[in-house]
């Protein structure tokens, strides 16, 4: 039987292993003992109670596979080596180490405990202010404007962007959907506005947001100015490049840096999708279906490169009754309003479906 090492058990990794557990030996590589389901992790700082169902041991995820503990020090074709000097030999190597974001929505470094205190104390802190910013446009800042006013509706929230409206990228019905919905839970928008004097770009702290006339109150601030792609494996290649938002740019069947056998998806990847969940559903079955076909025998150049989705998709519930979705479809998307987004993924931020996937959902 080949032998598949996989590098990061973010939402890629997980996926790519289970769908190649039956058909190869796989061995998931991944510096936390536990998954966190970190698209939950926007409601858990309202909720920490949550924390309890979005960090998920990893010991039942596969039936014949490994799932190792251990940080990557480098990457080849061949296999990977371990921070601690140990070789693991491949005949295809997957990296998938995804991205980092501000916190307290993502682990930051390798220890689940230490996002849990994360949330936690943001919850804490969240609960003592009466005013709270929000420094970011995108799903993050849109989503925890959307939850946090839902929940302490008499808390006020402001939501800065520097785009003139929310959710830069997207169709703009979709833009004013959430817009109107924040406005109606009482959620000051400022857009076309940049914070020139923000004091940490990567925590929540308190801080006064304005410098102009000097009457603003502090305020709790959350940044939430989008993922960095966690990239340092592909520096090491001779070879990788990066595209703008510093991805690593790979070829029609993920490959970066000319390499044959190593591939990758997910956020560390320039695959032509954004940076999302949703993209990693149709990168990670197209993946495992490629390698099965390069591990019998096939060449890669003989099959199909992958495809990007037609069209950006994301799904933005604000609070669990509220949101609205872009769903990946058609030409431009296909919008989804408030009674969508609830059913698809605001009730249960799709919890069910991790634990279900993880073998914890008895
Ligand atoms: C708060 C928040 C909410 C989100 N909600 C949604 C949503 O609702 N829908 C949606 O579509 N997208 C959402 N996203 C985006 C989504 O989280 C990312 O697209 C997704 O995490 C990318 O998955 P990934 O597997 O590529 O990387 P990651 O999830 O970042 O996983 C990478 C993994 O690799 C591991 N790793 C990294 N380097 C090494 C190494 N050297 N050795 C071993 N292990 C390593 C890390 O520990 C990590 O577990 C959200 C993002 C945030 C921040």
């Amino acid at each position: 039987m080949k032998r598949v090492v996989i590098v990061g058990g973010g939402y890629a990794g997980v996926a790519l292993a289970r769908a190649l557990d039956r058909n190869a030996e796989v061995c998931l590589v991944e510096a936390r003992d536990r998954f966190v389901h970190n698209a939950a992790a926007i409601r858990s700082v309202v909720a920490p109670a949550l924390l309890e169902r979005i960090v998920i041991p990893y010991d039942r995820l596969l039936r014949r596979g490994a799932v190792r503990r251990g940080v990557v020090a480098s990457a080849s074709e061949h296999g990977v080596v371990l921070a601690g000097g140990e070789a693991i030999e491949a005949d295809v190597v997957i990296v998938a180490t995804g991205s980092r974001y501000a916190e307290p929505f993502k682990p930051d470094g390798d220890s689940a405990a230490a996002f849990n205190g994360s949330i936690r104390a943001a919850h804490a802190t969240l609960r003592a202010a009466d005013n709270v910013a929000i420094v970011g446009g995108g799903a993050v800042g849109v989503e925890l404007a959307g939850e946090i006013s839902t929940a302490f509706p008499n808390k006020s929230v402001t939501l800065v962007s520097n785009a003139p409206a929310l959710m830069p990228g997207y169709s703009a019905k979709f833009s004013r959907a959430l817009q109107t919905q924040l406005r109606r839970k009482g959620v000051q928008l400022r857009l076309d506005t940049r914070v020139e004097t923000l004091a940490h770009r990567e925590r929540p702290h308190a801080g006064i947001l304005g410098n102009d006339a000097g009457d603003e109150p502090r305020h709790l601030i959350f940044p939430a100015l989008g993922a960095q792609p966690v990239t340092a494996l592909f520096r090491e290649m001779v070879g990788a490049r990066f595209d703008r938002q510093g991805r690593v740019i790979v070829d029609g069947w993920l490959r970066p840096a000319g390499l044959s056998r190593l591939f990758s998806l997910g956020d560390a990847a320039a695959t032509g999708d954004p940076m999302t969940i949703v993209a990693i559903t149709r990168q990670a079955p197209w993946l495992a279906k490629t390698i099965n076909a390069l591990l019998a025998g096939r060449r890669i150049e003989s099959l199909a490169p992958y495809k990007p989705w037609p069209a950006r998709g994301i799904l933005v519930p604000l609070g669990p009754q509220d949101g609205a979705s872009m769903l990946p479809i058609l030409g431009r998307g296909w919008f989804a309003g408030r009674w969508a987004t609830a059913l698809i993924k605001g009730r249960e931020l799709f919890i069910p479906r991790y634990l279900k996937e993880f073998g914890y959902d008895k």
